[in-house]
């Protein structure tokens, strides 16, 4: 399995901190914090020095974060950073800070296109919340991904209803993820394969507008890019391929920043993954890595 020797994005979960507790969330403690100025200094140095492509900060919620400022005040505007956040937390003052910064690609998460949806999956007030605050993002011309995980019980309303709401609030793409049961909950199960096809298929012939739908591993022009030229920098300091599977492939703690490579190269965890994914390019190949561990046609 080819890949590079440094990735070219990373996403950096730069807190386990969030103020939600989403029915599918795969966390299992909401505290984990281990970064400090040292570190991040020398993070970002390493990101700049190996000409990172781009760098998404997450969580967690990464607005809980008390690192997000200095993150992006050391990086001073070097390499492309977006956010990946729940939406709920912004306002127009931190929207405003944000772009002083250089920040203007949000990826957003609803898991629904109707409150009565979203809500039961998100909690109480979280897709009004959320839509003021992406129109807001609207009016200064951020670029937003919707990001939406998909489930037993919001296929339907996926399925029919959130074209019509991405065309409604303006959104630059759409980014389908499968319900992983990491944790296992009463509430939904995934779906299949097939019902993914099916959605996929809908979304594509009703896609007026030409928004950029992204489906898990169904981009076959690229495949999914996790551990070939994606990595995950999680809060606890090991790095993954996958944030889905970081229970399964996860390297040592990372406490001298040389190890970033070296894990990234080296890991047991890294390796593993390469060689499942080598077994995984032939007639599987439009399927995810981290749908499979779990459930399959
Ligand atoms: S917003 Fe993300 S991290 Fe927070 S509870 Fe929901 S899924 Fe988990
Ligand atoms: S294995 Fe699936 S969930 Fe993980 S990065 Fe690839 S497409 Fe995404």
């Amino acid at each position: 399995m080819e890949y590079l020797t440094f990735p070219l994005f990373i996403t950096w979960n730069i807190t386990s901190n969030c103020n939600l507790r989403c029915k599918h969330c795969f966390r299992s403690e909401y505290e984990y914090d281990m970064l400090n100025k040292k570190k991040i200094n020398k993070f970002i140095d390493l990101f700049i020095t190996k000409q990172v492509n781009g760098i998404i900060l997450t969580g967690g919620e990464p607005l809980k974060s008390k690192h997000l400022f200095y993150i992006l005040k050391k990086n001073n505007k070097r390499l492309k950073i977006g956010i990946a956040t729940n939406g709920t937390l912004l306002t127009e003052e931190i929207i405003h800070k944000l772009l002083k910064h250089g920040v203007k690609d949000f990826q957003i998460s609803l898991d629904g296109a109707s409150a009565p949806i979203n809500d039961y999956v998100r909690g109480n007030g979280v897709f009004d919340r959320v839509v003021t605050n992406i129109k807001i993002l609207k009016k200064y011309n951020c670029h937003i991904t919707l990001a939406m995980t998909v489930n037993s019980f919001n296929y339907n309303d996926i399925l029919e209803n959130s074209l019509n709401l991405v065309n409604k609030l303006g959104i630059n793409k759409l980014r389908i993820e499968y319900y992983i049961p990491i944790n296992k909950n009463e509430y939904f199960e995934p779906i299949t394969n097939t019902e993914m096809i099916k959605l996929y298929n809908k979304l594509e012939t009703n896609n007026k507008n030409r928004i950029l739908i992204q489906l898990p591993k169904f981009d076959i022009r690229y495949g999914c890019g996790a551990g070939i030229y994606n990595c995950i920098l999680n809060s606890d300091l090991t790095i993954s391929p996958c944030d889905l599977l970081t229970h399964k492939y996860k390297s040592k703690r990372i406490n001298n920043i040389d190890l970033f490579q070296k894990f990234w190269n080296e890991d047991e965890a890294f390796l593993k993954w390469r060689n499942e994914l080598k077994c995984f390019t032939c007639k599987e190949k439009f399927k995810c890595l981290a749908f499979k561990e779990v459930k399959d046609d």
